[in-house]
């Protein structure tokens, strides 16, 4: 058979064509793409490298699915702004594995993410075994989510709240008149119900432990609210000889006990802070009839090789994949094929061989750490690609491509590995795979390197190069090329001397997820990189046990984060319990003023907050232009333009810039306003110009082209070039917050704290920073962070790229595996000193990287 030029044996083409590429900051470019490759999108942060693989190609591929959909959809669908490109020829239909948090409900987990959870319901359902008598379970029995499933005592909450006595009362030795019962209204409303109590025939002066037994049992825990005759301005005799006689009572009150006062204020008070009160007063307890676990318990009763759902659901994906294969083995069909119909043994094989086989990707990717029950919002973003890769695994398609964001985020050199054989597994099932790509080992692996840049924004948006790998060696203009192929400088050639043990803070018998009864040291005055596998604790260490354990032992006026990592307002009682890390702070600890985690949570879960609102840098703009004569003219003030005040404002869309289309079968989409077009405020406000551009083109202008729009403004410019200095210029101003990655995020957080004063004696914790920057831009980040150091200040930073960690003062090294395989300290010391120990998985790559 013979093939036409620039065909597969498919009839396929074998390339992508892109002519006249002009999305962002794309200079109209042209591009010859192979497809059934690995192709690596790299460049410096900003240069179009996303422009290009999603903006562009995936856009594309999506445009042309929705051409292929219903008239009707396809009509709200155009709506969406079709990628600026003169032509894309020999595209495949396209996969995007974007690494943003999916907002997800709280409800959803590993298990119901990648539909494993599923299987496992319906494994207890046909083959689980039953108490004796027990009627068989459906599936849905054994999911805490549905009605039928779920522990009726808590509704399926895992846990019930209660209001103990030694909270209502905390002294029993203080009278009720003097307030024994703490959990009380004060003011008047107290003094109304001590009134009551006295009627009642209450001796209120005594103290609380001299009152009956029965009468304090009742005022606690009564849950009648009778009807109280109160007399005021009389003693209590007095008080009671009325009460005898019958006298007409000042007034009539309503009595209520104390726990009834405290659980009817938390559920129903208007108040937060009456609400945040009552929660004072509460404690979430198991409930008692799931143990926590959610589940009513017939379902519970049933279990599967003597577990039960929920130890199931618990169980590290990697032990889970090792007893499924014991079910497929001969020995477990000669033990329980005895007890079990043969119907039952087949589908116990079958759903085995099922989960066996939607596990193995989960393990490949290292993620066999996890269990089912993890919930998602928990993961990372690099964790929830990874997980949604898997899902892409086995749905086994073929003659797609695949569009990923940096893979190797949160991937320690080891895991990466992994990650590459699984890439290279759906190129050679007949797909196509491009990733945007920072780490220089994943690069190396690519068939094909589109380098895109040279410089980032304006100064970038052009193809420096595309080929093979070694053809990269003669494109001078490249980044890249001088990161891969030039000798290897670390960022930092001088390590700072390791402090004596004095100069320590340490942490002592530190208990939390994986990690159990740790102790570890971390030098003051030093930048220290904490590495290890994936899942190895490195994130507990660094995010809970350090800052929960440091800010214990501050005293609460010093011990400070910044106002980004306040944590979630919600529900207050979830708030106490997220903060349990078991164990101590010793050493100089009061050497440290502040604490200030810089972590990778969103800055903001609505469209609303973006990097200008966060940082403050909107306010100073918005100020330029209620200065502006027009403005002044037509009296519009600083609020006129905020998209979030009526006065200025799109009314159709209220600021949002968007509204919901409901669409029937299909989800709901976000459409532009149909009004405002997506510019979120009013025709008026949108007249107004600073020098020529509206408070909607500064929004829409990345940090790199507001630089040189307010160039003269230094307050505005500070800010901007915060953000630069984090490798931050290619964001726009008004990108919504939930639109950025967490890296991305993180970084917004960093250039805020580095835009402040910077006093010393302050301790930054941050996870992974350099993630989502190129080596060009990591260096330059890694300086900021050194002259924080060399300020007097203490980093501690998770890091997997060595480049990185060869430039730190001191690095810890956590293993030796991931989950109940890791959790312990491999190795500590210099790089060097590390790099030499054996048995460690990061050794063998820093030594590498160390000079
Ligand atoms: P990279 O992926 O290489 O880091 P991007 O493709 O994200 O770079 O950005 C390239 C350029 O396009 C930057 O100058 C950036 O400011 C600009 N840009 C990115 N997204 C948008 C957008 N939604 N609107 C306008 N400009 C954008
Ligand atoms: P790393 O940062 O090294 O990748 P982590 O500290 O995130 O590792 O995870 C260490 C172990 O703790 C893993 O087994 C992980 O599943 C578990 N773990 C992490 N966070 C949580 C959590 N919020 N709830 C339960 N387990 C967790
Ligand atoms: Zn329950
Ligand atoms: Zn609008």
């Amino acid at each position: 058979m013979v093939f036409a030029e620039g065909q597969t044996s498919a009839g396929a083409p074998d390339r992508v064509v892109v002519r006249g590429a002009r999305e962002h900051n794309l200079r109209g470019v042209d591009v010859d793409i192979p497809r059934n490759a690995l192709v690596a999108f790299t460049g410096v942060s900003g240069s179009g490298k996303s422009s290009l693989a999603f903006g562009t190609l995936y856009a594309e591929a999506q445009r042309r699915y929705f051409e292929s959909v219903a008239p009707y959809a396809r009509r709200l669908m155009n709506q969406v702004s079709p990628p600026d490109v003169d032509s894309v020829e020999g595209l495949p239909p396209a996969v995007a594995l974007p690494q943003q948090r999916g907002g997800g409900s709280a409800r959803s987990t590993v298990g119901s993410t990648s539909t494993i959870a599923n299987v496992v319901r319906m494994l207890f359902s046909r083959v689980g075994e039953y108490p004796a008598g027990a009627p068989m379970l459906l599936a849905e029995d054994f999911s805490a989510n549905t009605v039928q499933g779920a522990c009726p005592n808590c509704h399926g909450l895992g846990r019930v709240y209660e209001v103990p006595e030694s909270l209502m009362v905390p002294d029993a030795s203080v009278s009720i008149r003097d307030g024994a019962i703490a959990a009380w209204p004060t003011a008047w409303h107290g003094k109304q119900l001590r009134d009551s109590l006295v009627s009642l025939g209450y001796d209120i002066d005594i103290p609380w432990r001299e009152v009956p037994a029965e009468q304090r049992s009742w005022l606690l825990h009564t849950t009648e609210k009778p009807q109280v005759p109160v007399y005021t301005g009389r003693t209590p005799a007095q008080v009671r000889a009325a009460v005898a006689a019958g006298d007409e009572p000042s007034y009539m009150s309503t009595f209520v006990g104390v726990k009834r006062y405290v659980l009817d204020t938390f559920a129903n008070s208007k108040s937060e802070r009456m609400r945040e009160k009552a929660a004072a007063f509460m404690e979430s307890v198991v409930c008692p009839d799931c143990r926590g676990t959610r589940l009513k318990p017939d379902a519970l009763a049933v279990t599967f090789e003597g577990h039960d759902i929920t130890q199931i659901a618990a169980m590290p994906l990697r032990e889970l994949a090792t007893l499924m294969n014991t079910v497929l083995g001969p020995e477990w069909e000669r033990s329980r094929g005895a007890v079990l119909a043969p119907e039952q043994v087949l589908a116990a094989r079958r759903l085995a061989g099922e989960l066996g086989a939607r596990l193995a990707p989960l393990s490949d990717l290292g993620l066999g750490y996890l269990s089912l029950d993890r919930q998602t919002g928990t993961l990372s973003g690099g964790e929830l690609q990874r997980l949604r890769l898997a899902n892409q695994l086995l749905a086994g398609l073929f003659g797609v491509v695949f569009v990923l964001d940096e893979p190797s985020a949160g991937l320690h050199p080891a895991d990466t590995e992994a990650l590459l054989g699984i890439l290279r597994g759906l190129r050679d099932r007949g797909n196509t795979v491009f990733y945007v790509e920072h780490s220089l080992d994943v690069i190396r692996e690519a068939d094909w390197i589109v380098d895109i840049g040279p410089g980032a924004g304006a100064s970038g948006g052009r193809i420096v190069y595309s080929g093979d790998l070694d053809g990269l060696k003669g494109a001078e203009e490249s980044v890249t090329r001088r990161y891969l192929f030039d000798s290897p400088d670390s960022p930092r050639p001088t390590i700072r001397a390791p402090r004596p043990r004095d100069q320590r803070v340490a942490l002592d018998g530190v208990v939390r997820n994986n990690i159990r009864g740790l102790s570890v040291e971390f030098p003051l005055g030093c930048l220290t990189a904490v590495t290890g596998v994936s899942g190895s604790g490195k994130t507990t260490l660094v995010n809970q046990a350090l800052p929960d354990l440091l800010r214990a032992s501050l005293s609460s006026e010093v011990g400070e984060t910044t106002a980004a990592d306040e944590p979630e307002r919600g529900d207050p009682m979830l708030a106490v319990e997220a903060a349990a890390t078991q164990g101590r702070a010793v050493g100089p600890a009061d050497r440290l003023k502040r604490i200030v985690q810089v972590s990778q949570a969103p800055i903001g879960r609505t469209s609303r907050s973006n990097v200008a609102t966060y940082t403050g840098l909107f306010d100073r703009i918005r100020s330029l232009f209620a200065s502006t004569d027009e403005a002044r003219r037509r009296r519009y003030s600083a609020s006129r333009f905020s998209f979030n005040l009526p006065s200025g404002r799109c009314p159709t869309c209220k600021g949002e810039g968007t509204m919901e289309v409901e669409l029937l079968f299909l989800p709901t989409v976000q459409a532009p306003c149909s009004t405002c077009g997506g510019r979120r405020y009013n025709a008026e406000t949108l007249e107004v110009e600073f020098e020529g551009s509206s408070i909607a083109d500064v929004l829409d202008m990345s940090v790199t082209a507001a630089r040189e729009k307010f160039a003269g403004r230094a307050d505005v410019l500070q800010h901007l070039d915060a953000l630069a200095d984090v490798g931050l210029g290619y964001v726009s101003l008004g990108q919504p917050a939930p639109e950025l990655s967490g890296g991305e995020a993180q970084r917004v957080k960093l250039a805020a704290e580095l835009r402040r004063a910077q006093q010393g004696d302050t301790l930054y914790l941050l996870d992974e920073p350099t993630s989502g920057l190129h080596p060009a831009d990591s260096d330059r980040l890694l300086g900021h962070l050194h002259d924080l150091v060399d300020l007097g200040n203490t980093v501690i930073l998770v890091e997997h790229d060595m480049r990185v960690v060869a430039g730190a003062d001191w690095v810890v090294d956590m293993g030796p595996g991931a989950g109940d395989e890791g959790g312990e300290i491999v190795a500590q010391g210099t790089p060097k000193e590390v790099a030499a120990v054996e048995g460690s998985a990061t050794s063998a790559y820093l030594r590498a990287a160390v000079v």
